[in-house]
């Protein structure tokens, strides 16, 4: 108990020791709470400053929402774990006992997924591009379409990403509709050393449009590069026992499109690809040499946690076994196994729903799912249970989907929802 009053900082930040959090950060509620002077009670009212700081601190959550890649959670569920006690050959060779590069492993397994000559990892799809057009187009001109200079979630701008990387940008074609003619001008006229292609990702034209191919792009003098985001390593899907699913639609695949003669394509590592945050460069070898040999490459080079969660994923797809990689297991689970999961919590509650891929991909694709659904609004309170569990609200009735949810949780999502409801 603090019996003085104000009570003193130093001792209010001690009485608050059995929240976990480190000296300096109770010193820091206890000043708070008794600069707000308002309070009754000081001791509770910096218990309360400091638990809502324990609480957001980064920490496991239950994402019930169905969105299976979604952005505030981290988008695609990894494994991360490494021995705490034991190093790891990271840039070490151990047949020779050199120096080894980091890019050596879980990059040249992707290629190998994708049918690519070779590929390099950085930090996230944005540092891919980024990287690219510095390396292969700094100080130059880049063609893109008018029809493909968007912004991707959080102010990535294909126009600005550009002007950073240090090229020059050449628009060309219009909004709807550009042809391959309007590249060869720009190549033959205005010094284009690359033709950027880039995937309109989170949204679409309609009407009378027209696009060029990455086949066509192919055909002038200069490298190609496709930037396709999302990560889907192949259309064909070989790591789905049931092949590509229908909601995949026309998504743009890394071995197709450089089978289309694309020289190099860009993806991020946690969208499609179902893997932990990077940014993959795949393509021709001489190409891939150049980004990695640039100095930009060693400030955007992504760590050993991420290249070995990475290295996991790749073995995955290179094993075939897409129930091995979190995305596509839950992706692409039988409804009737999630109907069977909901009817074990209550069958009172079971509801028929809709997941989506999110992430930025795929707009507006629905994949049919099952969940929980109550009337009115629980979200708080999930979200305030310990673990906490992002559940959707719509027309204030509170839904959770189990597609998104491990099955390893599905008490949890109950017993959270039943006290909830109660
Ligand atoms: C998502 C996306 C990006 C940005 O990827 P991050 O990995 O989030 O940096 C870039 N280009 C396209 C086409 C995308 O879809």
């Amino acid at each position: 108990m603090v019996s003085e009053y104000p009570p003193s900082i130093d001792q209010l930040a001690r009485s608050l020791k059995d929240t976990g959090l480190p000296h300096p950060l109770l010193v820091d509620a206890a000043r708070l709470a008794i600069s707000e002077g308002n309070s009754e009670d000081f001791e509770k009212r910096a218990r309360n400053i400091a638990e809502s700081m324990a609480s957001n601190l980064l920490t496991d959550v239950i994402n019930a929402t169905g969105v299976l890649l979604h952005t505030n959670m981290g988008r695609a569920p990894v494994d991360v774990s490494t021995s705490s006690t034991r190093y790891t050959n990271l840039e070490l060779d151990l047949l020779t006992g050199d120096r080894g590069s980091r890019q050596d492993r879980a990059p040249q397994l992707l290629a190998k997924a994708c049918g690519a000559e070779a590929a390099m990892v950085v930090n996230n799809c944005a540092s891919a591009v980024m990287l690219v057009l510095a390396a292969l187009a700094g100080g130059e001109s880049v063609a893109v379409s008018r029809g493909e200079l968007v912004e991707i979630g959080g102010g990535f701008r294909i126009p600005e990403v550009i002007t950073q990387s240090g090229a020059k940008l050449v628009e060309v074609g219009t909004t709807n509709r550009t042809r391959v003619k309007d590249f060869a001008k720009a190549v033959n006229k205005e010094n284009v050393v690359l033709n950027l292609s880039v995937h309109q990702s989170n949204y679409r034209i309609e009407g009378f449009t027209e696009s060029v191919k990455i086949s066509e792009l192919a055909e002038l003098d200069v490298p190609v590069v496709a930037d396709i985001g999302s990560g889907l390593l192949d259309a064909a899907c070989p790591w789905l026992e049931s092949g590509p699913p229908a909601w995949l639609r026309n998504e743009p695949a890394a071995r197709q499109t450089l089978e289309a003669g694309a020289d190099l394509v860009t993806f991020s590592g946690d969208k499609l690809l179902g893997g932990p945050q990077v940014g993959v460069i795949a393509g021709k070898a001489d190409l891939v040499k150049a980004c990695s040999s640039h100095p930009l490459a060693r400030a955007l080079r992504p760590g050993g946690l991420v290249l070995n969660s990475l290295e996991k994923i790749a073995l995955s797809y290179l094993d075939r076994d897409g129930n091995a990689i979190p995305f596509w297991r839950m992706a692409t689970l039988p409804i009737d196994e999630l109907r069977s999961r909901a009817e074990e919590i209550n069958p009172l509650w079971v509801a028929d729903t809709f997941s989506t891929p999110g992430g930025g991909t795929l707009p507006g694709v629905e994949i049919p799912s099952v969940g929980l659904v109550v009337p009115g609004d629980y979200s708080e309170s999930l979200r305030l249970n310990d673990p906490p569990i992002i559940c959707r609200v719509v027309d204030n009735s509170t839904i959770c989907d189990l597609r998104t949810v491990h099955p390893n949780d599905d008490g949890v999502v109950g017993a959270a929802l039943e006290a909830a409801v109660s």
